[in-house]
């Protein structure tokens, strides 16, 4: 046996053939085995546990999790430790694919997306350097390529897969602060530092804005007091109004607005800001005009819902996150500029990695455009996906999850003890059980708050429904996150029916 595997390859086995993927018979052999017991797991998981949450606490969780899993060591057995883990720690996690599942902007992934995932994970390619990456390099390439023409970019943009929205919105502060010490005072950051102008930088963005718009502004050494929100309106959207009217007040301040943020899409309202009015007041005032897409950026896919961002093509630059509404694996996002030249502001070189010479070559290292060193090749699943899933599809899912969204808030609407707070513009419907006797009555606020919360939290002790909770004001509301799209008006219209019953119950117990 062991003279036959020498034979058949180069002649060198090795005690840890087992452990990783090669052409060597044992570790071919290793490698089905360990992926044939993790399917298994998976799938027994996924037959047993049609419920979104098992409902346990957080301290019951902590005990039935259990001492032996504080011990790295405890066993040693493949198929045991895959077992362990699947009667643990998967009958205790939210299944995103179930339609009650709908809190956050956390997506049941595509199933190519799955596969893909496996490829990505195994051949381990990373993104920094391209004789790391090479083919993917090209791949990912390919794909920003992409997606800068479907956002009407032209020929002068660029792009770079991030780790999502975060990221994404950090780098178009970082480009907006480094450009405007650069052509207002030409100072390098990346050299200097901060200039001492700095501390008279202003971002503007809505006051629904993502929250990552002032931890990216803290980042950067602007601090929270950079931001200066603009008013919404009715619908949750930045009222251009209100932001030229701010910009106005800033510059008698002798305050410097270096960058507008518009959000397709907001977090808690799915509300799309006025792209083609904000994009102006930017361009006239010469501000960096960012769009944070993460969100709506995938109504791109919908030729129904796509006119909704009007505008984008217009942003210097975009963050777009796959692992919400193009439904991929965690993580996976973009961050697209209208020129390339901005990445110079970014640019790094390591002799050791994308030496100064590798460009002249035509080598193309991506480390040059990114925050991140070493960086998973995200984009092979999102590439897999588009193409399974097909352009048309996509569509439709979107257009399901929206529609969807609309009728969940008609259902609210017409029920007496529920108060519904926006129309959808996208698949975010925020509401809260609300009688009409106790809704104008100041005195019962906290009561409400308190019924809303322990609604919330009674549905996933059920296991019945994962929902999230908001405020806005001194208000608690509940929120659903539409994403899935075999998410039915059926599945709603029971929850919104308990919802009221267990809204009910409290009220009474709370009264
Ligand atoms: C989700 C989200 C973010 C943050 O993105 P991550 O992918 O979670 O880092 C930023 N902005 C908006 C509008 C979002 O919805």
């Amino acid at each position: 046996m062991l003279l036959d595997t020498l034979s058949q390859t180069s002649g060198t086995t090795s005690p840890f053939d087992r452990y990783f993927l090669s052409a060597e018979p044992e570790s071919l052999a290793a490698y089905q085995e360990a992926i044939a017991l993790a399917q298994q797991v998976l799938l027994d998981d996924v037959r047993n546990h049609p419920q979104p949450y098992s409902g346990q606490d957080p301290r019951a969780l902590e005990q039935a999790i259990g001492d032996r899993f504080s011990d790295p060591f405890f066993e040693q057995n493949l198929q045991q430790i895959l077992i362990n883990v699947g009667e643990k720690i998967l009958s205790s996690s939210v299944r995103v694919a179930e339609p009650t599942c709908m809190a956050h902007l956390h997506c049941p992934p595509l199933i190519p997306a799955l596969a893909a995932e496996v490829l990505v994970n195994a051949t381990n390619q990373s993104m920094d350097s391209w004789d790391q990456s090479p083919s993917a390099t090209i791949l990912e390439q390919r794909l920003v390529t992409w997606l800068c023409k479907i956002y009407g970019y032209g020929a002068q943009a660029d792009g770079v897969f991030t780790s999502g929205g975060t990221q994404s919105n950090f780098m178009g502060l970082l480009l907006a602060r480094d450009r405007a010490c650069r052509d207002r005072l030409g100072w390098s950051v990346q050299q200097q530092g901060l200039p001492p102008e700095a501390r008279r930088f202003r971002i503007l963005c809505s006051e629904v804005a993502h929250f990552t718009i002032r931890q990216g502004a803290s980042l950067l050494g602007l601090g929270e007091q950079a931001v200066v929100p603009v008013k919404t309106d009715a619908a949750f959207r930045m009222c251009p109004q209100d932001a030229a009217e701010k910009l106005a007040e800033l510059r008698c301040q002798d305050l410097w607005p270096i960058a507008l943020v518009a959000t397709a899409g907001t977090t808690d309202f799915g509300s799309i800001d006025p792209l083609e009015p904000l994009a102006a007041i930017a361009r006239e005032a010469g501000l960096w005009f960012h769009v944070d897409a993460a969100f709506g950026g995938a109504l791109i896919l919908s030729d129904r819902h796509r006119p909704k961002l009007a505008g984008i093509d217009a942003a210097d630059s975009l963050t777009v996150d796959f692992h919400k509404l193009f439904y991929q694996p965690i993580s996976c996002g973009a961050f697209l500029v209208r020129d390339r030249a901005a990445f110079e502001l970014m640019r790094v070189h390591a002799d050791y990695l994308n030496p100064e010479g590798n460009e002249a070559q035509g080598i193309p290292d991506l480390v040059t455009k990114s925050v991140q060193t070493t960086r998973r090749f995200d984009a092979l699943k999102l590439w897999v996906s588009l193409q399974a899933v097909g352009r048309q599809t996509f569509g439709e899912m979107i257009d399901t999850t929206i529609t969807t969204a609309h009728q969940a808030a008609q259902a609210i609407d017409a029920a007496p003890d529920l108060e519904l707070v926006n129309w959808p513009e996208i698949n975010a419907v925020v509401f809260r059980y609300a009688p009409p006797a106790l809704r104008q009555d100041p005195a019962a606020r906290d009561r409400l708050n308190q019924i809303n919360r322990e609604v919330r939290w009674a549905l996933l002790r059920q296991g019945r429904a994962v929902i999230a909770q908001t405020q806005i004001g001194d208000r608690v509301y509940l929120k659903f996150t539409l994403l899935n799209p075999r998410t039915t008006l059926a599945h709603l219209t029971d929850l919104l029916q308990e919802i009221q019953r267990l809204g009910t119950t409290l009220e009474i117990s709370h009264g």
